[in-house]
């Protein structure tokens, strides 16, 4: 199945809609991460796609993110994100292994991965993620909760705050983005470390650049679609 896929065409393909959709906004190119998410898929996948030159990788699923970082860590260049819900048993493990954390919903999350993020060499980047679907999700703070859970952050000196991150749900309308952006433009006006605005995914990379994201998080467009076999299920669970 895996080796169907034409790894190194999918990246070259999402290069290309970046580049363009960034042309036709008027952005730059530069102004945009791209995180290449890689749940569900073997590191067997996510060394080819390092080796075509991406380095940012994103997992939502603790386990199973913490197999494929000990056996690629051989891969120098390679950068973590954790963009999953969190679970405060887990908290630990994820300040441990991690470089970003982009999911963050609470305050007391916030404070474990702080204390627990002591003694690396460096602070854990995080992000707030924003509900901006409104009821049907549950992850995510509401947008009015955002500043007081900034200002909470702001206080943890192991932990550096880099912005926003939202899941849109798939129906959700162009304001939506819009919200994200004016929020992200706010947060930037009050913090001046924050430089991330993490919005968009394969499906509505356009909406997002134009609404001003700087990071984008891309699975199926190039790994294809998610394997959940048993095996993955299983890891998934703990
Ligand atoms: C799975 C996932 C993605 C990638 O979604 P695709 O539609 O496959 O690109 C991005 N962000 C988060 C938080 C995810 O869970």
């Amino acid at each position: 199945m895996t080796n169907m896929i034409d790894i190194k065409q999918n990246l070259n393909l999402v290069e290309q809609q970046i580049s363009q959709t960034c042309q036709q906004y008027h952005r730059s190119r530069q102004e945009i991460t791209l995180v290449a998410v890689s749940k569900t898929k073997p590191f067997t996948m996510i060394e080819q796609v390092y080796f075509a030159g991406q380095y940012d990788f994103g997992e939502n699923y603790l386990q199973e993110a913490l197999l494929k970082i000990n056996a690629l860590r051989h891969l120098p260049k390679i950068t973590w994100h954790f963009i999953g819900p969190i679970q405060s048993n887990k908290t630990k493990q994820i300040a441990e292994n991690f470089s970003w954390v982009q999911s963050i919903d609470r305050a007391k999350i916030a404070s474990r991965l702080n204390e627990q993020r002591l003694g690396q060499d460096s602070a854990l980047n995080v992000c707030i993620q924003v509900n901006i679907s409104g009821e049907e999700s549950k992850s995510g703070v509401a947008v009015n909760d955002v500043f007081p859970l900034a200002h909470h952050i702001s206080g943890c000196e192991n932990l550096t705050l880099r912005g926003l991150m939202a899941i849109p749900e798939k129906q959700i309308s162009s304001e939506s983005y819009h919200i994200m952006g004016e929020l992200f433009a706010k947060l930037k006006d009050k913090y001046p470390q924050i430089d991330t605005l993490s919005l968009g995914m394969s499906g509505d990379l356009s909406p997002a650049i134009a609404a001003g994201s700087t990071l984008v998080r891309i699975g199926t467009a190039i790994f294809g679609e998610r394997e959940y076999s048993a095996h993955t299920t299983d890891m998934n669970k703990g």
